[in-house]
Order: C-alpha cells, then sequence, then structure tokens
C-alpha cells in the first residue's frame, strides 16, 4: 500500500516499520538540559505505535549538546570538530541513559546504535547493520540511534542526522522516515516572509523543491536545517521509502499532525529493489565516468553502460567500486558499481565490445556497469 497520506504513518499495515528522527533542539532545552516532560510524552506515543503493530527506530540527536554543557564548552560543543567528539562522547552516555529509562517505563527495551557513514557505505557492512537491527526489532527491542561522532573524523561523517535517519530508514527496510522539526514542514519559500505557505505533498525533490530551501539550523543547536531534510527526502526516495517532516514542538508531536495532515510528506517514486536502494543512498562515490548522447538514452531506456559509449572517466576506483555516470553536460545522471577498474575503463572507454578481449586480455564482461548494479537518479 503506497503511503500518500500523512494519516497513513501511524497505520500498521501501511507503515509497520517506522524511523522516527529527534533533533537536538527538541532533547535539549536552552539550558543544556534534556526536555525531559516532553521527552516523556514521546515516548508515550512511540509505545503506542508499538501497541499498534508498529515497528519503531528512534535517531536521535542530542549527546553533543548534552556534553557540552556538562564539560562546559562554548558554541554548544560545536565550535570545533574535537569539541563536538568530546562533548558527544560525555553526552551520548546520558541521552541513552535517558532512552532507556523512558522506554523501559512502558516495558520497551532500548538498543544504542552508533553508526558512522562509512558502515553504511561499505556493503558488508551495511547488510551486517541491517542484520542486526531486524534481529532487535524481531526480539522487540527498540534501537535508539545516533551517529558515533567521537571517532567520525570530518570526511566521514554524516553531520547530520537527517541524512543518518534515511540511511538508516533504507538499512531497515522502513516504510517511512519521520523527522519531528522545529518547524512544520517544507515552505515554498523563506518561513519568515510574508505569504510562504506550506508545501503538504511533495513527489519528486525537484531544483524547484530544493530552491525552496534555506539552508541552515535555526535553532543552532542542531546541524541539520531544510536542506538536509531534502537530501535525507531524496536518499528515502529512492528506496521507495515515505519521508515526512511535522513539528515536533508540541507535547506528543505525531499523533496530531499526523492526524491533522500538519506537515509535508515525501511521497515515494515507487518500491526500489535492496541493492539499488543501498546504491541510490551512497553518499560518496570513489569516481566517475563520462558517456555520450547515445549511451545517455540508453541508460534512460533502461540498458546497461557499455564502455563504447564512455567519453572520460576520473578517479582510481576498482572493480566493484561505485561511480556516478555523467551525462555530456556534465550532470549526474545515475549511480553504479564498476565491472572494470578505473584503467580497465580508460583502456576500454569509447571501443567497441568486440575489441575489448583483445584490448584486456581476457574474456571481458558483458558491460561497464550491468543494469542491475545501476541506479538512476
Ligand atoms: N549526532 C549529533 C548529536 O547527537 C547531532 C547531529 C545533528 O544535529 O543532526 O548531537
Amino acid at each position: 500500500m503506497p503511503i500518500d497520506r500523512l494519516p497513513q504513518l501511524t497505520d500498521p499495515a501501511a507503515a509497520p516499520r517506522l524511523v522516527i528522527k529527534v533533533g537536538s533542539a527538541l532533547l535539549v532545552g536552552k539550558d543544556g538540559e534534556p526536555r525531559r516532560a516532553w521527552l516523556t510524552l514521546l515516548v508515550g506515543e512511540i509505545a503506542a505505535a508499538r501497541a499498534r503493530g508498529q515497528d519503531v527506530i528512534v535517531v536521535s540527536s542530542g549527546a553533543i549538546a548534552l556534553g557540552a554543557r556538562k564539560l562546559g564548552l562554548a558554541r554548544g560543543g560545536r565550535g570545533s570538530l574535537a569539541d563536538a567528539q568530546a562533548a558527544a562522547a560525555v553526552g551520548q552516555i546520558a541521552l541513552a541513559g535517558l532512552w532507556a529509562e523512558l522506554l523501559a517505563a512502558h516495558g520497551l527495551i532500548a538498543a544504542q546504535v552508533l553508526l558512522t557513514l562509512e558502515d553504511l557505505e561499505d556493503r558488508r557492512r551495511y547488510l551486517n547493520v541491517t542484520a542486526t537491527l531486524g534481529t532487535l526489532l524481531a526480539s522487540g527491542a527498540v534501537p535508539v540511534i545516533n551517529e558515533n561522532d567521537t571517532v567520525a573524523t570530518e570526511e566521514i561523517r554524516f553531520g547530520d542526522n537527517d541524512r543518518l535517519a534515511a540511511r538508516v530508514g533504507q538499512a531497515a527496510g522502513a516504510s517511512a522516515v519521520l523527522l519531528l522539526s522545529d518547524i512544520d514542514g517544507l515552505y515554498d519559500r523563506d518561513p519568515r516572509l510574508e505569504g510562504a505557505v506550506r508545501v503538504p505533498v511533495v513527489r519528486g525533490v525537484t531544483p524547484e523543491i530544493h530552491a525552496m530551501a534555506t539552508g541552515g539550523s535555526s535553532s543552532g543547536l542542531g546541524s541539520g536545517g531544510m536542506t538536509s531534510k531534502l537530501q535525507a527526502a531524496e536518499i528515502a526516495g529512492l528506496a521507495g521509502i515515505a519521508l515526512a517532516i511535522i513539528d515536533g514542538r508540541p507535547d506528543s508531536p505525531i499523533g496530531a499532525a499526523l492526524a491533522e495532515e500538519r506537515g509535508t510528506l515525501f511521497c515515494p517514486p515507487g518500491k526500489a529493489r535492496a541493492r539499488k536502494a543501498w546504491l541510490g543512498g551512497k553518499l560518496r562515490m570513489k569516481g566517475a565516468v563520462t558517456v555520450d548522447a547515445g549511451a545517455a538514452a540508453a541508460l534512460a531506456r533502461g540498458s546497461s553502460l557499455l564502455a563504447a559509449g564512455v567519453t572520460a572517466v576520473e578517479g582510481a576506483f576498482l572493480r566493484g567500486d561505485a561511480i556516478a555516470v555523467h551525462g555530456p553536460d556534465g550532470t549526474v545522471l545515475a549511480r553504479g558499481l564498476s565491472e572494470y577498474d578505473a584503467g580497465e575503463c580508460a583502456a576500454l572507454m569509447g571501443r567497441p565490445s568486440a575489441e575489448h578481449e583483445a584490448l584486456l586480455g581476457y574474456a571481458p564482461r558483458s558491460a561497464l556497469i550491468h543494469r542491475d548494479q545501476l541506479v538512476m537518479l
């Protein structure tokens, strides 16, 4: 049953598995203390979803904000990467403890899972995360996930839990990702401007939709902002997962916002196969190839990418690495797993398949990227 209305997110038939992402500004007050009363009510809503038969995975921010206060760090612990990492190390204990305590009041077991970007970019580790989350949910636990801020360096950070939540949604085969924000959805222009209206449903994150986001986190406590929420919606969409943004600030925010359809729902274009979902959500590519107009048209028809249509190769990728496919005008058309390393691609590019065996010195593969390992963007 495709999700195209917000109330479906409370229906276990339409949304058997939900990821709920809670931002720092909701969890931690301006005084640096956890907002216990609000969180207690939210956990009540999570317990109600569980009682209806929905699996729930929580993606919780707040470690840096909580730890910064305890360590007395300036700028909420976000003054430098070292500060953020130290703050997260201290704050994560408090954060996990809080979730565990409040979930236990409903007889629910919390399971802490800390992830880095690399854990989900690498296919084997991704599958391992999938298996672990599956086991936790099957055992009745509520995974409470955060980025492993303390070990993640700048290059391997998600940086924001919006994209982490979307990637977790993919890994867990969730039906929907619900982002609790400090705004009730996407507005057609800067929401502070007069006449700005909320966009209730988005089908396809087009350049026009991107232009509506103003970026930046309004609270200063988290790192998200609307830009990262749109990226999260794109990642979820490529995996066939719905994503919703609602205002998390009121007490018990979920039930009323969903029932009254106060939010923005990003409807996925369709259901994606598991490997393609992973590929579509990958954030880093090892290299790229550029293709001519004929190959671009063939890809759009669902064909594999043949070396004959490739005009340039960039990067030092290996066979099996994820690479981007650029069109003749430089736009990114697709991502896929290369059947060859970069040197072999360079040797084969522009050459018809009949010549490949002689060029390689061994039996060639059927394509440079097979269509089963390719996702159009
Ligand atoms: N992982 C960070 C934390 O726990 C939050 C990232 C974000 O703000 O999205 O504090």
